[in-house]
C-alpha cells in the first residue's frame, strides 16, 4: 500500500510505501532519506504512561539489569572523557539516572531530564530536585550554553520531533561542548537479523533511523557528526531473552531460551553488537 506523505525528517513530499501496520498506526518509508516513521504517533501522555509501567516492571527494580546498564554507560562515559574530562553533563531521557551515577563517579557535575514521573522521582531523590527535570526538553528550564556534554541514549527514536529535540539540546550546549547520541541503525547487520525474525513492531518507536538520516537531522539542528562507531552493549542471555520477548521473535527466542537453561552460561556478562551507533556531535 502507498500513500502521499511528507517526510518529517528530510521534508520530501510524495508517495511513500506503507511497510507495516503497528496497532492503529502505519510505518512509512521515505524513499529520499530512508527513514521509517510511524503515523499517527502515540501521544506524549501515552508515552509517559507506558514508561511509568515499563520502568516499574522491567528496568529500575531489577538489580541485574541496572548493573548491565551501568557497565554499558561506563563505556560511553569513557568515550566522552576523550573529549571532556569533567564539567556539566546533561542526560536527556535519564530514567532513574543510571548514566548519571556513572558520570558522577567519574567526576562530572550531573543533570538529567526524564519524562516518566516514576523514574524522575527516583532520579530526584538520588541527585536533588534542582538537578533533575521531570518532563521534556521543551519544558526544561536549564541555563543556555551551560553544558559541556549532553547525552541522548536510546531516546531520539522515541521523541516526536528529533530535529527540534537536537536544536534545543544545541542551545543548552557550550560552544566547545559535545553531544553524544546513541540510537539504533536500522541499516546495520544486527538490525536486519532482528527485522527478519521479528513478529511485531513496538508502537513507542516513532522513527527507525540510519546513518544518513542522523546526518540530515544533525545538519537541520546546527550540528555536525565528528565521530561515530558501532556500540556494543553489556548483556546476559537472560537479559537478551527478556528484551527479545518484547518483539515476539520466535526463532531467536528459542535459541536464547535454550542457552538460558545452562546455569554457567546464563550468568555470564558479555559485550555484544547491539545494532546501535554512537554519534559524537559538535556545533557547526
Ligand atoms: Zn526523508
Amino acid at each position: 500500500m502507498t500513500h502521499e506523505q511528507q517526510c518529517p525528517i528530510c521534508s520530501f513530499k510524495g508517495i511513500m510505501k506503507n511497510i507495516a501496520v503497528v496497532g492503529n498506526s502505519n510505518l512509512f518509508l521515505c524513499p529520499a532519506c530512508l527513514v521509517e516513521f510511524l503515523l499517527p504517533q502515540i501521544t506524549l501522555d501515552e508515552t509517559r504512561k507506558m514508561y511509568n509501567e515499563y520502568y516499574k516492571d522491567f528496568e529500575i527494580n531489577n538489580s541485574q539489569i541496572s548493573n548491565l546498564k551501568k557497565q554499558t554507560f561506563l563505556q560511553y562515559i569513557r568515550c566522552l572523557k576523550k573529549y571532556k574530562s569533567g564539567g556539566n553533563i546533561l542526560d536527556i531521557g535519564t530514567c532513574s539516572g543510571f548514566l548519571l551515577e556513572v558520570a558522577m563517579n567519574e567526576g562530572f557535575n550531573v543533570f538529567g531530564i526524564e519524562l516518566s514521573e516514576y523514574a524522575g522521582k527516583i532520579a530526584e531523590n538520588k541527585f536533588g530536585s534542582d538537578k533533575i527535570h521531570t518532563g521534556t526538553i521543551q519544558t526544561a528550564n536549564f541555563e543556555k550554553t551551560y553544558f559541556d556534554l549532553i547525552t541522548i541514549c536510546d531516546v531520539l527514536e522515541h521523541v516526536q520531533n528529533p530535529v527540534e529535540t537536537l536544536k534545543l539540546a544545541c542551545k543548552l550546549l557550550k560552544k566547545d561542548g559535545y553531544i553524544m547520541v546513541v540510537t539504533p541503525d536500522y541499516r546495520s547487520i544486527v538490525s536486519y537479523v532482528v527485522r527478519a525474525t521479528r513478529q511485531k513492531y513496538k508502537f513507542e518507536h516513532l522513527y527507525y533511523f540510519n546513518i544518513k538520516t542522523i546526518e540530515i537531522i544533525c545538519e537541520l539542528a546546527g550540528l555536525k557528526v565528528i565521530d561515530r562507531k558501532a556500540v556494543r552493549k553489556t548483556a546476559t542471555v537472560n537479559y537478551i531473552l527478556a528484551y527479545l520477548k518484547g518483539y515476539g521473535m520466535v526463532p531467536l527466542n528459542y535459541i536464547f531460551a535454550l542457552l538460558n537453561l545452562i546455569p554457567f552460561i546464563k550468568r555470564i556478562d558479555f559485550e555484544m553488537p547491539s545494532g546501535s551507533v554512537m554519534y559524537i556531535l559538535k556545533k557547526v
